[in-house]
């Protein structure tokens, strides 16, 4: 009898708990992640994980503790996957973000300045110049290019300043250094980057000089070579000065020189270059269309030492993609 209850018990044993819900039931007693109660598998009321059945319908607690973790492990497995997935996404923003960000460019505020009161030294040094007589205007002039060397790096050679003394030779007031500022100061607002990309607002460093180039030109055709008749007839251009490298030019100065002292007819407001440059004298001409040439690229020359371009500011660009980056919403 006795042996046949324990084969009974032991039959019952193998039938309700396969060896599988056995070792279930033992880990799902020390198993934090397992709350002490879980719910039937079969009529959803609440079991103790440590019972042996349902109280309500007598379903095995191994069976439903089986059923449990494995719907827990389904869950945490989709859970994974869709942070899997957010991370992948998110990541996706970043790199995004990282190439395509706008940079920040900063200004060379210090360098504009020192550039600023380096034209002013030159201003002053050329007016000074001026009432000099040759010897002692060619020691001075050398002590300002030494000056605008040492004090505000700016290289300026003797060839240059040889054409930089016409700086306020023009009609109406108009003078070199002030234009010179003036569209300096609107390229430096602007922005002036060696190559912008498709996202940027700035001008590139070709297309800031080329303007540059086309502004001097229109400017130096506007240099007065013989002031008019209502300002006492001033000659900017002195016909000794071109006698070497532009001959011809020279010779023609010099034959209006003698025009005026005879009383000639004379054009009242006064000559500029473009008058020379579309005069009928072949020669003279093209003399005169070299010297503008030369003009235009001294003038062009010394403006671009004044271009500062912007330079990627990398802390300021970093702070700006890091600023998107934590804006993200996904
Ligand atoms: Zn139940």
């Amino acid at each position: 009898m006795k042996n046949r209850l324990f084969a009974l018990f032991v039959g019952l044993l193998m039938v309700g708990c396969g060896e599988e819900e056995q070792v279930a039931l033992i880990e799902a007693k020390d198993d934090p992640s397992i709350p002490k109660a879980i719910p039937c598998e079969v009529c959803g009321k609440d079991v103790s994980k440590r019972s042996t059945s349902c109280p309500n319908c007598g379903h095995p607690t191994s069976a439903s503790l089986v059923a449990y973790k494995k719907a827990q492990e389904l869950s945490q497995a989709k859970a994974r996957e869709e942070q899997r997935l957010l991370d992948e996404k998110r990541k996706q923003a970043e790199e995004l973000i990282r190439s395509s960000t706008p940079k920040e460019y900063s200004r060379n505020f210090q360098a504009e300045e020192r550039f600023r009161q380096a034209i002013s030294r030159l201003e002053d040094g050329l007016v000074a110049n001026n009432a000099l007589g040759l010897e002692s205007a060619a020691i001075a002039q050398a002590n300002l290019i030494d000056e605008l060397q040492s004090k505000f790096k700016l290289t300026v050679t003797k060839e240059e300043i040889q054409m930089l003394v016409h700086w306020r030779d023009f009609s109406q007031g108009e003078n070199y250094l002030e234009f010179l500022s003036k569209i300096l100061g609107q390229l430096h607002l602007t922005g002036v980057i060696k190559s912008p990309s498709a996202d940027q607002k700035f001008i590139s460093e070709a297309n800031a000089t080329a303007r540059i180039d086309s502004m001097m030109e229109d400017l130096v055709d506007r240099l007065v070579v013989i002031s008019g008749i209502s300002e006492g007839l001033r000659f900017n251009l002195d016909p000794k000065k071109l006698e070497k490298d532009y001959p011809e030019l020279a010779r023609y100065l010099r034959e209006l020189h003698v025009d005026i002292e005879n009383d000639e007819p004379f054009p009242e407001e006064g000559l500029v270059l473009r008058n020379l440059i579309d005069s009928s004298d072949e020669n003279a001409s093209l003399a005169a269309r070299h010297f503008r040439d030369k003009l235009v690229s001294v003038f062009s020359a010394f403006a671009r030492k004044g271009l500062f371009l912007r330079t990627i500011d990398e802390a300021a660009t970093l702070e700006a993609q890091q600023r998107a980056i934590e804006a993200i919403d996904l």
